[in-house]
């Protein structure tokens, strides 16, 4: 064997011509091994640090949904705040605004089952409350719903870019007003797929 560059004799397993440093075939093959391996640990450090988001499979998402009726959304939002707000994106979930739709959500339900008019209350203004609840109900609701579709989109738009991260991540309006967390919680999901998210058991 000789070096390709200056052709001085080369002995095998020698990576680099000892007289021009050129690299022999071995050593080339070497080298894009190394590169290959110093690849694969930087890809599995990514992914080990990965900020940890839970799972819930599509089933139960939807299962919860239905059975907790509609309290399954403020849960999922007290329960994922920390882990959402963690992610260190500008968007952020705001607790207070999960409060008010946690007692908003409760009042819409239990409102219909007092007699306001008994406390003197007018017929018209009960009706008025009432309908003033529901509104600010969806209004909180939608609110709470696009801020985390914001987080998640800043946080896949490190991994994907952010066209592609508002292409492909909670991009529906429509089933994030309809289905809220439930719709939020399958983007978690795919992400966790996507390798943007650690599962968290
Ligand atoms: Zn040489």
């Amino acid at each position: 064997m000789k070096c390709n560059a200056c052709g001085a004799p080369l002995e095998a397993g020698q990576e680099k011509c000892t007289y021009c440093g050129t690299l022999t075939p071995y050593g080339e093959e070497k080298f894009k091994q190394r590169e290959a391996q110093k690849i694969e640990a930087e890809r599995q450090q990514r992914l080990d640090n990965l900020p940890a988001m839970k799972f819930v499979p599509a089933s139960a998402t939807v299962l919860l949904y239905i059975f907790t009726g509609t309290f399954y959304s403020p849960y999922w939002y007290a329960v994922r705040m920390k882990s959402l707000n963690s992610l260190g994106t500008k968007a952020k979930l705001q607790a207070w605004a999960v409060g008010i739709f946690a007692v908003l959500m409760f009042a819409t339900f239990m409102l219909p089952s007092y007699d306001l008019t008994a406390s003197g209350i007018s017929e018209e203004l009960s009706e008025n409350i009432y309908n003033t609840v529901l509104a600010l109900l969806i209004l909180v609701s939608g609110w709470l719903a696009y801020s985390v579709k914001n987080i998640l989109q800043e946080h896949a738009s490190q991994f994907i870019g952010k066209t592609n991260a508002v292409q492909s991540i909670a991009n529906s309006n429509l089933m994030l007003i309809l289905f809220g967390p439930a719709y939020l919680q399958l983007q978690v999901n795919k992400m966790i797929k996507m390798n943007m998210f650690a599962p968290k058991i």
